[in-house]
């Protein structure tokens, strides 16, 4: 089984990609730790991107997407999940061809909807509990509103993540994420026009539920 998944920071993207990964055992890989790899074991692409990071700059398609190639390659017997790429549709188009040349499909791509203002929400107004930091705690969220300014669950102390907390960052992830014509929402797009084709099946979640109602929507729709 091979997914692709999408969804803007904030969207719980992490949490329902966990359990695809769990229920079918797939690999999980995510282009961050992708470069982590390369870079660190040395390899060929690796040295090129790390030249390009060190300057600063954006690592060019040529290099990315057969590093990305790569790992999925790698993890062909099992399945893989892709996550945090591509993150445009030049990316998106590239990568089908790359896969196409391979012979790799693409089984499912899941994408999960939440409007920005939601997104920014939930990940400004996170809370996390000192005594279980998977308590969930949101001050703009009401299902799972603090109590005062105490945990929910257990009454513990809560504290905000200070990277969760940089408005200005957010709204970076965000430009690039929900920019139809050049950002990653145009590479999906691009996968949803290839489902429509019959290519590969499209999912979308409604990720404004609580999480439980779209994990259960995500789990009848794969086969
Ligand atoms: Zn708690």
């Amino acid at each position: 089984m091979n997914i692709i998944i999408f969804g803007p920071n904030g969207s719980g993207k992490g949490t329902q990609g966990a359990l695809i990964k769990a229920r079918y055992h797939l690999a999980h890989i995510e282009s961050g730790g992708i470069f982590r790899e390369n870079i660190g074991n040395g390899t060929a692409l690796g040295k090129k991107a790390k030249a390009y990071m060190d300057k600063g700059d954006l690592v060019p398609d040529d290099i990315t997407i057969p590093m990305v190639l790569d790992a999925l390659q790698a993890h062909q017997k099992h399945g893989w999940l892709l996550d945090g790429f591509p993150r445009n549709p030049v990316q998106a188009e590239k990568l089908w061809q790359a896969l196409q040349a391979s012979d790799l499909g693409v089984d499912y791509v899941v994408e999960i909807q939440v409007t920005r203002e939601e997104a920014k929400n939930r990940i400004l107004g996170r809370r996390t509990c000192a005594n279980d930091a998977n308590h969930p705690n949101n001050i703009f969220i009401d299902s799972i509103k603090p109590v005062g300014d105490k945990c929910r669950v257990c009454g513990g102390k809560l504290s905000a993540r200070s990277d969760d907390q940089n408005e200005e960052a957010v709204n970076k992830r965000h430009d690039i994420y929900y920019d139809g014509e050049n950002g990653t929402r145009a590479a999906a797009e691009f996968f949803k026009k290839l489902a429509e084709q019959g290519k590969t099946r499209y999912i979308i979640l409604d990720g404004a539920g609580d999480i439980n109602t779209v994990r259960e929507k995500l789990l009848s729709e794969l086969k």
